[in-house]
């Protein structure tokens, strides 16, 4: 009966911004959402993304079709994102001309990884481990899509990457693993959420190959490429590094368009599932599930969105501005966090050099969190994280004054 149905907790992240929105403090700064905006504050639309929509607006060729978009999305937006995952952020061109690679145009990253577990917890996997911390919805992403246990990895602790547990833990749960049902796991490709510390390179060669051994199934999540190193190439360093293994349950790849194109509300992200060459009817196969996952919750993608990243991929000007705006707002976000370093002088709380990204890993204790909102109107996540895009040099000595304050 209806009266089964629970009270939901507000959604930890997005929960907060309603309370933002009424709160009356006059100095109030919202540093909660992933959204990145300028140093004057405002949500902007990158250059190479506003010519890609004036040339959507003037040319009826692009934009004169409002019919539904195929189950898996456009056959254009499927060729320009695989061309840059797996021709120019990787090397895959072989795995491409050799049909392994399935495709969806998905809900952006969120999208890929629902559909993504979906198909996992159906077919492949019941167990999911995800690292400790990480974005809050992986869980409930997962857990809504079929998975009937999660499990955490510690990835961090004592302000750096615990490489050493995480590792052991694999190891001694997946020892006892059923292997009908061998566990998959969430790798955070760059940019991790919240803390902003990724492994080296150094560190995933230690890590992929137990991921490997374990016979564990990779789901990267690669939400922030091109705002660690702000070169779109060289962040995609997981998926390379990835590809040089076989992986006989899929690589799932699960990325979003949200962030470095500034698409956010439009939804623009892809699920693409790397399968073994045999047999050789495997892709077709699990393409044919793929649609009818997809068919079942949404039936097919929205068109306008993928428009846009279309003309972005596929026009030589548009692409070249692209890097350039990517690189500008990781430049900015780099710039609020040695401008907070320096005024903050916090050595201790948090390793600075180590964090990147769009998040600022404070530290703080949720005591220390609810204080600085209710006292100076400033907003964090409840686990200390910070999200930079919110500081501008309008409000970053009220804000590292109200930090200093707490932290005393
Ligand atoms: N994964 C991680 C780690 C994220 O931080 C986010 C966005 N906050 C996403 C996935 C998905 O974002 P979107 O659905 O907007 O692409």
């Amino acid at each position: 009966a209806l009266s089964r149905v629970t009270r939901a907790p507000a959604d930890k992240i997005l929960g907060l911004t309603e309370k933002f929105n009424v709160d009356r403090h006059p100095n109030k700064i919202n540093l909660t959402v992933g959204i990145y905006k300028d140093n004057r504050g405002r949500v902007t639309t990158f250059p190479s993304v506003a010519s890609a929509q004036s040339l959507l607006e003037t040319s009826l060729d692009l934009n004169n079709d409002l019919s539904y978009l195929p189950i898996t999305g456009s056959q254009d937006y499927q060729n320009n994102v695989l061309n840059f995952l797996y021709r120019e952020s990787s090397d895959g061109s072989e795995l491409l001309e050799n049909n392994r690679i399935t495709f969806v145009q998905t809900l952006s990253g969120t999208g890929a990884l629902a559909v993504a577990s979906k198909l996992l917890a159906t077919f492949v996997s019941k167990t999911v481990w995800i690292p400790n911390p990480s974005w809050a919805n992986h869980s409930n992403v997962f857990q809504w899509n079929g998975f009937n246990q999660i499990k955490y990895y510690t990835y961090y602790e004592d302000g750096k990457l615990s490489i050493d547990k995480w590792l052991k833990e694999l190891k001694e749960s997946c020892s006892s693993r059923d292997p009908d049902w061998p566990p998959s796991i969430v790798l955070h490709a760059c940019c991790h959420n919240p803390t902003g510390v990724d492994p080296t390179l150094e560190q995933w060669q230690q890590i992929l190959p137990v991921i490997h051994d374990l016979g564990i199934t990779p789901i990267i999540d690669m939400a922030y490429q091109g705002m660690e190193s702000g070169n779109l190439i060289q962040d995609a360093y997981l998926l390379r590094m990835c590809l040089e293994y076989e992986w006989p349950n899929g690589l799932f790849v699960c990325q979003s368009f949200a962030k470095n194109m500034g698409l956010y509300g439009e939804r623009v992200g892809s699920l693409s599932v790397v399968v073994p060459p045999n047999p050789l009817d495997l892709k077709s196969t699990i393409d044919s599930q793929l649609k009818k996952i997809v068919r079942g919750i949404y039936s097919s993608p929205p068109g306008y969105g993928s428009r846009v990243a279309n003309l972005v991929l596929s026009n030589p000007k548009l692409k070249q501005q692209w890097f350039v705006d990517v690189k500008n707002m990781s430049d900015r976000l780099w710039n609020v966090r040695i401008q907070m370093h320096e005024r903050l002088n916090w050595p201790n709380l948090v390793d600075f050099k180590t964090q990147h990204g769009m998040f600022y890993y404070t530290g703080l204790n949720p005591y220390q969190v609810q204080i600085l909102q209710e006292r100076y109107g400033i907003y964090l996540t409840e686990d200390g994280r910070m999200s930079l895009s919110g500081v501008n040099d309008g409000n970053i000595d009220y804000l590292c004054d109200s930090l200093r304050q707490v932290v005393q």
